[in-house]
């Protein structure tokens, strides 16, 4: 106990002096919250105890000490081992010169619903408010580099689950606000797999996709303590160490959209961008499309394919070749969207190179360049087909998946896109998207036949077409072909771009 205190004592007497310099960017702090879980419930054992002299906890009265299980003073009577301590050492890693400060203020067995402001939590515990303020805190003596989330059992039943998703992005966007970091990376974990049902996990998992900078950490392999609820020690240790993976990986990123925006292309960026593309060489791209685009000084990229015919007689619905090659003459891409319209995640390799080398072979003998811009047919993508595209030449791939193109986060062989059409949800969706589209982030639409005689689920009608454009014209953003993304793409992303295929890209 004696060395304990005087241990205490240094720490506090150093950070007395962090004080008052005031914020110290050595010092990183994260923020810990959720249930009990993340407040942790592992047995306490001999590591328990040990100290690392660069990890420190902000305790219950706010002072800055040494870091030892329990983190959390939630439930004193139940408080053990969490993640918190291993994430802190993982972070470290080697590194000699940052401390971390861990910021405990999960509470075991609250659901989201309190994780707002003014919400109150067992009389005496405001979560989201406690948070905020605790965090501010330990702001003014470090810098705060990430929050780390587990909760999710006290909304583990079907009706609370199908709202989580959307009560999930509230409080991060909340969070953010509130502690001023836009960008703040946010990393939840999976409840165990021991829980005996789980309707969270899959809910969790669509969060990188719905909110950017965020990840999910597995669960899978983990053990409970017995009570098919709570990790024990060995587990919630193993756990800290992939909210560490995480958040790294989330810190790299960010690191990479600093250095991009740093690198003089902010300017680039400024602008909204949006990447017309055309899918399917269906005839209306010829006789209407390109004479609008034209008119308007836009660019776009022409994904074509030979669409199966179901009869002889819809030939008339699809261009020929010379109309192709006239799109090219008139200064649109030509992209590749398979020979035959093939869903590349049924092709073995060497379908898949067939399927991609029959558009180039045509194209050459229509006088067309080699394309360097892809589009997965029916928008479905894996991991095989990034390769084999990376393998052929192929400088961009688009999906689908309704989100923003993110050059950072996304791989530039899996663009998300999103696809335009007259029908209701899809004409709600599209002029949303386009409506809320900001400086510096970049909107690419799919869009089949204006009209689309032969899809008509997939129809743009000619004025709603032309309506589009006049709003991207009249708002300046700046319309461009796939093959003219490279400028806003980080190095890295050039040299590493097979990623985690989308999920749910039909659309
Ligand atoms: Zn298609």
């Amino acid at each position: 106990m004696k060395i304990i205190c005087s241990i205490c004592f240094l720490f506090a007497s150093c950070f007395v002096l962090a004080q008052q310099k005031g914020v110290d960017k050595n010092f990183h702090v994260y923020l810990l919250i959720g249930q009990s879980n993340m407040a942790g419930r592992g047995q306490l054992d001999a590591v328990s105890k040990e100290v690392h002299p660069q990890v420190l906890m902000l305790d219950q009265g706010n002072n800055w000490v040494p870091a030892t299980d329990p983190v959390h003073y939630d439930k004193p009577a139940a408080a053990g081992v969490g993640p918190g301590i291993s994430f802190a050492r993982e972070m470290l890693g080697n590194d000699k010169k940052t401390k971390i400060g861990l910021i405990p203020c999960a509470l075991g067995g609250s659901p989201i619903k309190v994780w707002e402001p003014g919400a109150v939590y067992l009389k005496e515990f405001h979560p989201y408010d406690d948070a905020i303020r605790r965090a501010r805190l330990a702001m003014q003596q470090g810098v705060l580099k990430g929050i780390i989330w587990h909760q999710g059992e006290s909304d583990n039943d079907s009706a609370r689950a199908t709202v989580y998703l959307d009560k999930l992005t509230t409080l991060i966007n909340r969070l953010r606000t509130d502690l001023q970091q836009p960008d703040l990376p946010f990393v939840a974990g999976e409840i165990g797999y021991f829980n005996k049902v789980n309707h969270i996990n899959a809910i969790i998992h669509q969060l990188p996709q719905r909110v950017p900078t965020t990840a999910v950490v597995s669960a899978r392999d983990l053990t409970d303590k017995g009570d098919r609820l709570h990790f024990d020690a060995p587990s919630a240790r193993e756990l800290g160490k992939r909210y560490a993976a995480a958040i790294q990986e989330l810190q790299r990123r960010n690191a990479s959209k600093a250095a991009l925006l740093a690198s003089g292309k902010k300017k680039q960026a400024k602008q909204p961008v949006v990447v017309l593309t055309f899918d399917d060489a269906e005839i209306s791209h010829y006789t209407i499309v390109a004479p609008l685009l034209k008119k308007y000084n836009f660019d776009a990229t022409f994904f074509v394919c030979e669409m199966p015919r179901k009869s002889p007689a819809d030939s008339v619905h699809y261009m020929k070749w010379p109309q192709i090659a006239a799109l090219h003459q008139m200064g649109f891409e030509i992209g590749n969207h398979t020979g035959h319209h093939k869903n590349m995640t049924k092709l073995s390799r060497e379908e898949m190179q067939q399927e991609v080398n029959y558009i180039e072979y045509k194209c050459r003998e229509y006088g067309i360049p080699k394309p360097i811009s892809f589009a997965y047919p029916g928008n479905r993508a894996d991991s095989l087909s990034q390769v084999v595209l990376q393998e052929m030449g192929y400088r961009f791939a688009r999906a689908g998946g309704s989100s923003y193109y993110d050059p950072v986060q996304d791989g530039r062989l899996v663009i998300p896109s999103y696809t335009m059409g007259s029908s209701e949800k899809l004409g709600a969706r599209t002029w949303s998207a386009l409506k809320s589209l900001q400086p510096g982030q970049i909107l690419i639409f799919t869009i089949h036949g204006v009209p689309d005689i032969a899809h008509p689920d997939y129809t743009t009608s000619v004025a709603a077409f032309t309506e589009h454009l006049h709003y991207m014209k009249q708002h300046g953003l700046k319309v461009i072909a796939v093959r003219d993304l490279g400028k806003y793409i980080p190095a890295d992303q050039k040299e590493n771009p097979v990623t985690k295929p989308l999920k749910n890209t039909y659309e």
